[in-house]
């Protein structure tokens, strides 16, 4: 059996009820079988692979806080820290009811990719709790953050493993985070990234994981001669990513014209507004099913249907798996051309392999969504400086580094021979970095 198959069978055995991590373990090994089968004897005999699928450190704690009835409720936090060959351990907190070892192990080794991609110095983690802050009052959400904060403080720091957002963990949740951390050590760092302009947050870091989206998705058009000009675009999710992909999307000139959350979605055939998705999601948190109040011709659906628009272009920029085989058909079914993750894993493993074999250009989120990330790193070196950066300095850099990212792993695949597999380009790039350095420091 192949080293590769054989890794494959350990970490299914060996991580049983973890199906997102299976799925993101197999997605990477098996595009890496060119790299690994031109050294299997070497590999498998420093366990690289091994080690590269083991986190270094899970931590796993509870968080008692008390509600608005004064009921205590229990949660359950968890940080992994997954790989930190390459720089301090660095990925957002998850806040919503479905998260679970599995999960954050999932989303903690596709950051690890990540993370190398974008050129910086920064290694790969992950975090999070089943703590829902929908429908709970600003004063419940400090509770939990202050009682999570108290354990995790001990796990974390400026040079150590620096949290940032992710799904429910706004800039409201990391100002009440950064605030507990400073209370408890005293340290005015940049532990947590995501923060408030007003203290150490970095400019564009709200919009970057949208327009680092949208900068690598024009990258990638010009290259195969084309553009975002005059094109149709669909997007998932009406969070972070969704908001300002839309943003992004407008100022290059496409139109997109869907959004969705977790009960519904609208169909805007004149192009999203902007500014009442904003006003609906960011200031009253509330729900898609009021869009209609803002544009009364735009459609509302109940359940899921973004991706049965006919559009050219597809971005799923709300949870994993969200678009599947059938959903994969309809796109190819209705002539879109590129489809790129604004979501971690948000494409089936059956749907990227249908979109791949039916010529859809597939742009994976541990390149896609890399704009976040690298916004993060850049905030860290806004707080080592004790300096802030202007807008347009942090852009150009997210767009300089969206732009190489491209050709990066454009290369890579090319030298497997692979011309324009993205899932394979970005694993197999990401991968060369974090085994060169782990390679460099031993058996650690
Ligand atoms: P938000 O919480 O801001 O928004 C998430 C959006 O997705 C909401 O519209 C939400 O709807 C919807 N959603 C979440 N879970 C589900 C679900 N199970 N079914 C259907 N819809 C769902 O999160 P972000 O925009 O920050 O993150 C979106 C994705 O992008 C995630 O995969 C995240 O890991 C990834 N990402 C985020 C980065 C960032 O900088 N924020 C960086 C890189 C990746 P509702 O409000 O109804 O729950």
């Amino acid at each position: 059996m192949s080293y590769v198959d054989e890794v494959i069978e350990r970490v299914v055995e060996k991580n049983p009820s973890q199906p997102e991590f299976h799925q993101a373990v197999r997605e990477v090994l098996n595009s890496l079988r060119p790299v690994v089968e031109a050294n299997e004897e070497k590999f498998r005999k420093d366990a690289l692979l091994d080690r590269i699928v083991n986190p270094e450190r899970q931590i796993i704690f509870r968080v008692p806080w008390v509600d608005d009835k004064g009921q205590v409720q229990v949660n359950t936090g968890y940080r992994v820290q997954f790989n930190s060959a390459i720089g301090p351990y660095k990925g957002g907190l998850r806040l919503h009811p479905s998260v679970n070892l599995g999960i954050i192990k999932f989303l903690g080794f596709e950051q690890v990719f990540k993370n190398s991609l974008t050129g910086l110095p920064i290694g790969g983690g992950k975090g999070g709790s089943d703590f829902d802050p929908k429908g709970k009052s600003d004063r419940e959400v400090m509770a939990f953050c202050q009682s999570f904060i108290t354990e995790l403080f001990k796990y974390i720091g400026a040079d150590t493993d620096v949290p940032a957002g992710d799904i429910g963990t706004g800039a409201r949740e990391i100002g009440y985070m950064y605030g507990q951390y400073k209370r408890l050590t005293g340290l005015y760092e940049g532990v947590l990234t995501g923060k408030g302009l007003s203290y150490g947050g970095s400019l564009a870091r709200k919009e970057a994981t949208g327009y680092g989206l949208l900068y690598i998705t024009e990258e990638m058009l010009k290259c195969h001669g084309d553009s975002l000009k005059g094109k149709t675009v669909i997007v998932s999710g009406a969070g972070n990513v969704a908001t300002y992909a839309i943003e992004k999307a407008f100022q290059l000139g496409g139109k997109p014209v869907t959004c969705s959350d977790s009960t519904g979605w609208v169909y805007d055939p004149d192009g999203i507004d902007l500014a009442a998705l904003k006003e609906i999601k960011e200031v009253k948190r509330a729900r898609l099913t009021e869009y209609k109040n803002y544009r009364p011709k735009a459609e509302y659906h109940e359940g899921r249907g973004v991706w049965s628009v006919k559009a050219d272009v597809a971005l799923p920029c709300a949870t994993q798996n969200e678009l599947n085989l059938d959903d994969a058909k309809m796109l190819v079914k209705n002539g879109v051309k590129v489809v790129a993750e604004g979501a971690n894993m948000p494409t089936t493993q059956e749907a990227t392999d249908y979109l791949q074999e039916n010529g859809i250009l597939f742009l994976p989120g541990k390149a896609a969504n890399a704009g976040g990330v690298a916004t993060s790193a850049l905030e860290m070196s806004q707080n080592s400086e004790r300096l802030s950066w202007t807008f347009e300095e942090v852009d150009a850099k997210l767009k300089g580094i969206m732009v190489n990212l491209y050709h990066n792993i454009d290369r890579a695949a090319e030298k497997y021979g692979l011309k324009d597999n993205f899932v394979a380009g970005a694993n197999i790039a990401g991968f060369e970095k974090v085994v060169d350095a782990m390679n460099a420091q031993g058996i650690v």
